[in-house]
């Protein structure tokens, strides 16, 4: 509180609880601590995140009751559904306080950023009469899938024909009709519908932030802006920006980084699903196989809740692929993943291709092989092998023979080698966005004035 008195003006930050959502959203706390603001994370009570990673933060837990949810995929709209309405009323009365007396948390509030996905905070802000500025956590070009979908709907197309679901989506090449987030070959229904509304509309929001930057998305960023009449601020990498803390809900397993170590440069394929993905026993059983018999060292992070029969996974810690594999592979539950990426022993990432991870493997200058599983894996999957041309596509198939032989190209392969260096030419444009006179830095500027215009 005394820091907060200190420095006066408060971002209130309302993130998804979610790993991919509540890593940016902190990252982008301390870029905005940095420059001199306040920081107050109005959060669920649900996947809290730790305030002994960031004492220099105030946290407010908003009481809800959505306590009871997993996260996994078969619930994940109920949980944002949930939130949304959980939360309203507990961040309308602290933000309302907050705005009434000042010496509550001994600041100003300026403005609230929040997760696209928590529409209820542009309402309540609106109420209240503070500025709101929409986080998105995706690629911006995610915005423009969101958008296809309505005017599908609007010119009758759907549902859409299977057959034609390869096509490209006309100006959104690489695109095709079959990358967008959610089936368009039935009917979608209402509340479906108004959740996709809320991925395009930013209602009253005064401004968008995004985790990308420009040499990333020139072309869908520009024609964005056209559509909306709202300044953006596409200020990525945040982790690039941000200092290192940890934003992890599950505990990192350090002991990676001394296997690391013992490896050769560039020797290493780094497999990793994300925080949500879930796989069934066979694709765990053909991962296990493809990576054993490739050869090639590998790390391998298989959480607790990776496989969706209820079963462990411990099994494959022992025995027969044990015994194969040796200590060529290592398989964690959870990985310190940037630091994982930056290790000069890894020289390949298989990836669900988040929006996260495939900016953390950019800008370490790691090729990728792209398995997308769904929402915008697909789309960052597509920007990787047939845009920056710096992944291989291993879609739709899951089979030990088909991971060999991509692991083997991507690892061994002169192909393989040639989307390294492209990889490093992506990264070097990344941290030139990121020093003065860079578009990401620049755009910082941009967003910091802009808030300090908000008159408290
Ligand atoms: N991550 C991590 N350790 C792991 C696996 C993932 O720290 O073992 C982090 C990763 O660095 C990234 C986030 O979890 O920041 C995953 O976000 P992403 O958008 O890639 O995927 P999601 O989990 O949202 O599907």
């Amino acid at each position: 509180m005394a820091e907060c008195r200190a420095r006066k003006r408060a971002v209130v930050l309302v993130p998804m609880p979610l790993q991919g959502h509540m890593t940016p959203m902190l990252q982008l706390g301390s870029i905005l601590y940095s420059k001199g603001f306040s920081i107050v994370v109005a959060h669920s009570e649900f996947r809290p995140p730790n305030p002994l990673n960031h004492p220099e933060f105030i946290f407010h837990p908003l009481l809800d009751d959505s306590s009871g949810y997993k996260t996994s995929l078969v619930n994940l709209m109920d949980l944002i559904s949930a939130i949304n309405s959980n939360c309203r009323a507990p961040l309308q009365e602290y933000l309302g306080q907050l705005k009434k007396d000042q010496t509550l948390e001994g600041c100003e509030v300026a403005c609230v950023i929040y997760d696209s996905v928590l529409f209820f905070v542009d309402s309540v802000a609106t109420q209240l009469n503070i500025p709101g500025i929409v986080l998105r956590t995706s690629m911006a070009s995610y915005m423009l899938l969101y958008r296809c979908i309505f005017q599908l709907q609007a010119q009758n197309l759907i549902p859409f024909p299977e057959s034609r679901l390869q096509e490209p989506i006309p100006e959104l090449y690489p695109l095709r009709f079959k990358d967008l987030p959610f089936s368009i070959t039935a009917e979608i229904s209402e509340e479906l519908m108004d959740f996709f509304d809320s991925m395009v509309n930013i209602r009253s929001s005064v401004a968008v932030i995004f985790n990308t930057t420009d040499c990333l998305e020139h072309s869908s960023l520009s024609l964005l802006q056209k559509q909306y009449q709202v300044p953006f601020f596409p200020i990525g990498p945040f982790h690039k920006m941000a200092p290192a803390a940890s934003t992890s809900f599950l505990e990192e397993d350090q002991t990676c980084i001394a296997w690391l170590e013992k490896q050769a440069p560039n020797s290493v394929l780094y497999v990793s699903l994300g925080s949500i993905a879930i796989i069934n026993e066979q694709e765990l059983t053909e991962t296990a196989w493809g990576l054993a018999n490739s050869g090639i060292p590998f790390l391998w992070v298989v959480r607790c809740d990776s496989v969706n029969e209820a079963q462990s996974v411990d099994h494959f810690l022992d025995g027969h692929f044990k015994e194969s594999v040796g200590e060529r592979g290592l398989i964690v539950k959870w990985a310190p993943q940037k630091k994982v990426l930056a290790h000069r022993a890894v020289g390949g990432f298989w990836s669900h291709c988040g929006c996260n991870s495939t900016i953390e493997s950019i800008c370490e200058g790691v090729p990728m092989i792209c398995r997308p599983l769904f929402g915008d894996q697909r789309l960052n999957a597509r920007y990787l092998t047939c845009v920056w041309k710096v992944g291989l596509e291993m879609e739709n198939v899951w089979d030990r023979g088909s991971i060999e032989k991509a692991t083997r190209r991507l690892m061994i392969d002169t192909e393989g080698k040639e989307m390294r260096q492209d990889m490093l030419l992506m990264k070097d444009k990344i941290e030139a966005s990121l020093q003065k006179g860079g578009s990401s830095y620049e755009s910082l500027i941009d967003l910091t004035q802009f808030i300090n215009s908000f008159s408290t």
